[in-house]
């Protein structure tokens, strides 16, 4: 039975029951007082409402989360959270309108609060004694404004470090100067780290700041020599910037940083760590707490 067929996909009721199991594995949480005793099902109300006993605050699980306040059925979103987490480069709003049946309006504002969910708040920083963390920037999609030129300039930045063997974090910079990534860098990584990244100048000055700092020299058609080399963070890239090709053409600046939560969130959570598409989405579903976004914050553009 493929995990697609699982009720919850098919039927609001036990789509409601899934959620709850998710985000309230001790029992209902009233999102008023955050009391759990005296919480009560609310007979012959709409699925899944309850209240709260002390402070009488009717809720339902989706209270707090980005599925809240819409018309879109639960089972629906927990599709689109599925199909989102399954496919390997990403699903676009076109493709989850039709697959769904709904309106692309609809289907954009899902994609948008998904990538909320997968985002991952404060972390601890990478890296630490005896590991290595590969840093490397890309180009990708085009400014407003900005007439297509040679080289960069016109192109959104993004910087990536990532762990050997564990995780990928990404951030859309205004811009690839030392000035730019430094401050990123020496926050998400712990001094005693060993640094990889290629002869670019902005990285030249690493060294002061981490234990060791080893470079690929591209510039001299190298790829690597044993432990030094990026390949680890290409081949991150290398998803990502067939991801946005094919699947998201139109990338408005605004909405940049979600994109690349959610690739890393896929890297996160890949099958190489032992993390399947049933897992994957599960994990998806407890980040969907405390991201609300509404129509009015992101501005809506096709
Ligand atoms: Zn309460």
């Amino acid at each position: 039975m493929s995990f697609l067929s699982a009720p919850y996909f098919h039927d609001e009721a036990a789509a409601y029951a899934e959620l709850e199991a998710t985000l309230w594995p001790h029992g209902p949480v009233c999102p008023r007082c955050g009391g759990m005793d005296r919480i009560t099902t609310v007979k012959g109300g709409r699925i899944g409402l309850k209240r709260c006993g002390p402070c009488k605050r009717q809720f339902t699980v989706k209270v707090g989360t980005v599925f809240e306040s819409n018309h879109v059925p639960l089972n629906q979103w927990l599709q689109a959270v599925y199909l989102m987490c399954s496919s390997k480069k990403g699903i676009s709003s076109h493709q989850l309108m039709r697959t769904l049946d709904v309106q692309y309006k609809t289907a954009w504002f899902m994609t948008h609060r998904i990538r909320e969910a997968m985002k991952s708040g404060r972390l601890p920083p990478l890296g630490g004694v005896g590991v290595t963390v590969e840093i490397d920037e890309t180009f990708i999609g085009q400014k407003k404004d900005r007439p297509k030129v040679r080289g960069y300039a016109h192109k959104h930045a993004v910087m990536t470090l990532v762990q050997r063997g564990g995780s990928a974090r990404s951030f859309h910079v205004d811009g690839t100067s030392a000035a730019d990534l430094l401050p990123i860098i020496k926050a998400n990584v712990e001094p005693g780290t060993r640094v990889m990244t290629d002869e670019a100048g902005q990285y030249a000055h690493l060294n002061k700041h981490f234990t060791e700092h080893d470079f690929v020299r591209h510039g001299a058609g190298e790829y690597g020599r044993g432990e030094t080399h990026t390949n680890t963070v290409e081949g991150f890239y290398s998803v990502f910037k067939r991801g946005m090709k094919g699947v998201y053409q139109h990338c408005a600046e605004k909405h940049l940083h979600r994109y690349v939560a959610e690739f890393d969130f896929r890297y996160n959570n890949r099958a190489r760590l032992g993390v399947g598409d049933q897992q994957r989405t599960e994990n998806a579903l407890r980040g969907v707490v405390g991201k609300r976004l509404t129509y009015r914050r992101t501005n809506i553009q096709a």
